[in-house]
């Protein structure tokens, strides 16, 4: 089954962008999944093609006609999620996209200038996907970020099917960390339980180290392992 992406944007020539090279570009020629943009622009009414107006209430820049984008969403509606690419929806992560690739494809908005007016969220069922707690000029780089988070996904599309298990977020931990020869560079071994070829120890070693990493640079990830392990794992540290 192709997973289906319909990009709204008002630059449809920054797609497929840089989803047309490597895995994800080979993985669209193989039809693992399909795109279609629209130009928003294209749904204007006005015979100056207007997308934007200022905003109610006064204030710096412009903000996307919701009349126009209802047009552009009714014109590819069909069932599958339609998400807004929008700093003020709640962050990706790997739980939302694997749901997204569980599905037959999405619908994605991207806004420019000031944004979306908020009407657009009441009247049609898109949700708002923020990518982190930062602003960009638009939303085609998150539309490609969320994009390329599922295509890798796809059934078929990474080499070994299994490294998709264990990477960072897939077991609300970050992934242990990597090493590959030579085995001493400038003076600096691979710790020496990688080359013991006990695989039990090597095993434990990996989840020690995912466990203690994540504790200690993401310590909002590790509260959040913890409530769902049923254990408190920083203990009395824990704020809340
Ligand atoms: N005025 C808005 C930011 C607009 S940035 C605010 O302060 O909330 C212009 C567009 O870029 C947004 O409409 C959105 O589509 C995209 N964008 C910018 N930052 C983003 C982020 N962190 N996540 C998802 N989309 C983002």
């Amino acid at each position: 089954m192709t997973f289906r992406a319909s990009v709204l944007t008002l630059y449809p020539d920054m797609f497929p962008g840089l989803l047309g090279t490597s895995l994800a570009g080979r993985a669209l020629e193989e039809g693992a999944w399909s795109l279609e943009t629209k130009n928003i622009r294209d749904f204007a009414t006005d015979k100056h093609r207007t997308v934007d107006d200022t905003p109610a209430g006064g204030g710096a820049g412009m903000v996307l006609k919701c009349d126009v984008l209802a047009a552009a969403l009714d014109s590819v509606a069909d069932g599958r999620p339609m998400l807004a690419m929008s700093p003020r929806g709640k962050t990706l992560t790997q739980a939302k996209v694997r749901d997204l690739v569980a599905g037959e494809g999405a619908i994605i908005l991207c806004g420019r200038f000031e944004g979306f007016d908020e009407r657009i969220f009441e009247a049609r069922d898109v949700e708002p996907v923020s990518v982190g707690d930062y602003i960009l000029s638009g939303g085609e780089i998150p539309a490609m970020l969320l994009l390329d988070a599922c295509i890798r996904l796809l059934p078929g599309v990474m080499g070994a099917a299994s490294s998709g298990e264990e990477e960072s977020f897939e077991q609300g931990l970050l992934e242990y960390p990597h090493y590959t020869r030579p085995v001493e560079w400038e003076g600096r071994t691979i710790p020496e339980v990688l080359r013991s070829g006990d695989h039990a120890r090597i095993a434990r070693w990996r989840e020690e180290r995912a466990r203690e990493d994540t504790r200690l640079r993401r310590p909002d990830l590790w509260d959040a392992h913890g409530e769902r392990s049923g254990q408190s794992p920083s203990g009395a540290q824990r704020k809340k």
